[in-house]
């Protein structure tokens, strides 16, 4: 499941050896100092890896500047001496290397290990923040784990770290300072608006925000506790501390006001045995793209006091603790062009071509940019060096552009001055550019969507003969379809009598079907399949839909604030084709679903929107993910159709396994996802199951 190379440079000769102990310490110190380094993570472990294998082979040539068994590649910053030095973690890739480390510490100190504690290792900046009776004292850096840099000047604007504590006690609490994705965004923004140079990614962001002084504008971080230990002058809470497990120090630190990782997804938990530890691991590693905050590992730590005690520390690394670390999903590379595409509601979004790049298992090429103000936002340029992120099934996207790589020969991004598609003026007036003719643009494209299988499902009705419909000046929006007369198709190129008939009879039988299809066709931005199933059930008909304000749309499961204004002004937009589409007799109206109670009337009942007046449904509560093959009276289903059973049945469909998964329903072949929901303990279920579960739903809904 959670796999990486750990690949090293292969270093031939005293000569490379000598010049990649140079580039590691280089790179070190620069990232400590500012947060920036010419080489990304995985890049500075491979140098890294290859210069210990070189030391390894010829341990007489070792050079005093090696960064090998030194914390922080060996860059030395600040000078506030840590009271207890701060570690660094030694490192497992797989199962088999946590299992062996596990034995060694278990035979170490002579007993198995009753409690292991599972947590994030966030990506972010580890330091010390000092308290003195409560109130806040002394940010320190790990600097080179002996002595740090005093950072205090920051702290104000560190979320998590209180100036006072909620009871007036001397101790220092461990934990990392990062950027969430949010403060990364914002940060940047801020930055460049103040014309400096954007961060190349959220942890660069944290180290150099921390070290600035005297900027002019506040940027936040965001501080995670993973850990506590006593001051000198720490009385009776120094035995305390030394006393509890590591999982209740962290609750006490909590308690106290610190922030710490509890109440994310990936909170820290207790696992009594190794297979539990790499459930939560693979859990974690599962999580991991669609987390507010960058992490790059887990940390797993012998809980119970005695046996971190017993266990001891070496010099570079504790014994108790590991860093399970994950594959990177960053990596530098070259941004080589733009390109300008025209969606089909005439959206013309900006996409990055890279140069390919291995991330996470996969050939990145391509990452998305979102719209021209956040090309602008970024500071990016023609040619310059780019931090990629990649995780999971997420769309790469660019962090920013590593600045101090600029040669000089990298040369502004120029934006289209009209449609790239059709020639005609863009409306810049929102962030997102759209060509003026907006669905127009893309005729064919929006027509044949609306004809798809999922939407009107029109047989006989491909790219081909849309285009003809098109070019023939048939049709102009996909409500013309309905209006069609078979002297017109006849005339048609390649348009006999047989498929006339048999395209005006699937016509015919588009104009039944459900309103989730028929608002799908209308292909409003942000609302896929699921998303109009939902707004169908809720509302029942078209009408009482476009008569929804923001406010109201909010109701429907999965649409917020923005989306609800962008769906309103959407549907503002498309009213007129709305109302050709009633014209033409199409169906407004959700088979089994009832309308929401008027406003004014409404109870706790509140469960109108299941349609079916509050009796429970089968999946009732229920987010179902489908994987796999369907069987028996499921076989002929498609994924889409599935979706609408499930949620005929009052359950939710979702097309990922997470922890909030209900159930999955896994036919023949289905594979990663019905790991990843064991190693979960989500409920798994064969297709004949699941038949049996919503049988009274199979074929209701349906009109045709
Ligand atoms: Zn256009």
């Amino acid at each position: 499941m959670v796999a990486m190379t750990n690949s090293a440079a292969v270093l031939a000769d005293a000569a490379a050896y000598a010049a990649a102990v140079e580039e590691a310490s280089r790179a070190a110190a620069a990232y400590y100092a500012t947060g920036e380094s010419a080489l990304d993570d995985e890049a500075y472990d491979r140098l890294a890896r290859g210069i210990a294998a070189y030391e390894a082979d010829h341990p007489d040539e070792v050079l005093a500047d090696s960064p090998t068994g030194k914390v922080a590649g060996g860059a030395a910053v600040g000078d506030v001496p840590h009271t207890v030095p701060m570690l660094s973690l030694d490192n497992v890739f797989s199962a088999e290397q946590f299992g062996t480390w596990t034995a060694s510490l278990e035979r170490r100190i002579g007993r198995p290990v009753t409690a292991w504690s599972v947590e994030p290792k966030l990506d972010g900046l580890a330091v010390a923040a000092r308290y003195r009776d409560g109130r806040f004292e002394r940010l320190i850096t790990r600097g080179d784990g002996q002595a740090g840099e005093d950072v205090s000047h920051a702290a104000a604007a560190v979320v998590g770290l209180p100036q006072r504590l909620s009871a007036p006690v001397t101790l220092e609490v461990r934990g990392e300072i990062l950027m969430t994705n949010e403060q990364f965004e914002q940060g940047n923004a801020i930055r460049t608006e103040h014309g400096g140079a954007p961060f190349a990614n959220p942890r660069n962001g944290a180290a150099g925000t921390l070290r600035a002084k005297d900027r002019a504008y506040r940027v936040e971080t965001t501080f995670f506790a993973y850990g506590a230990l006593p001051l000198p002058d720490s009385g009776a809470l120094a035995q305390t501390l030394a006393e509890l497990p590591h999982s209740e120090v962290l609750s006490y630190v909590a308690g106290l006001g610190v922030h710490t990782a509890a109440g994310t997804d990936v909170a820290p938990v207790l696992a009594t045995t190794v297979e539990e530890v790499q459930a939560r691991v693979d859990a974690i590693a599962s999580l991991r793209a669609a987390l507010p905050f960058g992490i790059d590992g887990i940390v797993i730590k012998a809980d119970p006091a005695a046996d971190q005690r017993e266990a001891g520390s070496g010099t570079r690394a504790p014994r108790w603790a590991i860093a399970y670390k994950l594959p990177a999903v960053e990596k530098i590379t070259r941004l080589l062009a733009v390109e300008w595409n025209v969606g089909r509601t005439g959206i013309i979004a900006p996409r990055a071509v890279l140069e390919p790049v291995e991330i996470d298992g996969s050939t990145v090429g391509y990452a998305t940019l979102h719209n021209p103000a956040d090309i602008t936002r970024r500071d990016l340029r023609l040619g310059d060096q780019v931090m990629v992120y990649k995780a999971g099934d997420i769309i790469p996207r660019i962090e920013a552009p590593v600045v101090h790589l600029r040669t000089g020969e990298e040369t502004p991004i120029a934006f289209p001055e009209s449609c790239p598609q059709c020639g005609s003026d863009i409306d810049a007036s929102e962030q997102r550019w759209r060509c003026v003719r907006g669905r127009s643009c893309r005729l064919v494209a929006s027509v044949s969507y609306a004809a798809g299988r999922d939407q009107l499902d029109i047989e006989g009705l491909g790219t081909t003969r849309v285009v003809q419909l098109v070019e023939g000046g048939l049709v102009a929006d996909f409500a013309d379809l309905f209006t069609l007369e078979r002297a017109q198709l006849l005339a048609l190129d390649r348009m006999g009598e047989t498929s006339t008939d048999n395209l005006l009879a699937a016509i015919g039988t588009a104009r039944t079907r459900p309103l989730s299809r028929v608002f799908c066709a209308l292909g409003v931005r942000g609302t896929g399949r699921s998303m109009s199933r939902r707004i169908a059930r809720y509302f029942a008909t078209m009408d009482r839909i476009v008569a929804a304000d923001a406010e109201t749309l909010q109701r429907v499961d999965g649409i917020g604030k923005e989306k609800a204004a962008a769906v309103v002004a959407e549907l503002a937009e498309l009213a007129p084709l709305i109302d050709k589409l009633v014209a033409a007799g199409v169906n407004m109206t959700e088979p089994g679903a009832t309308p929401p109670p008027e406003p004014g009337t409404e109870n706790e009942a509140g469960a109108a929107d299941d349609g079916t007046n509050g009796a429970a449904l089968p999946l009732t509560g229920m987010t179902v993910v489908v994987t796999g093959a369907m069987s028996g009276a499921l076989e002929k289903l498609s994924r889409n159709q599935m979706n609408e059973l499930i949620e005929r049945a009052g359950g939710r469909a979702s097309s990922s396994v997470s922890k909030r998964t209900s159930l999955l329903v896994a036919g023949e072949k289905a594979g990663s996802k019905r790991t990843k929901a064991e190693d979960l303990g989500v409920r798994v279920a064969e297709p004949e199951e699941f038949a049996e579960l919503v049988g009274a739903f199979l074929g209701a809904g349906e009109e045709s």
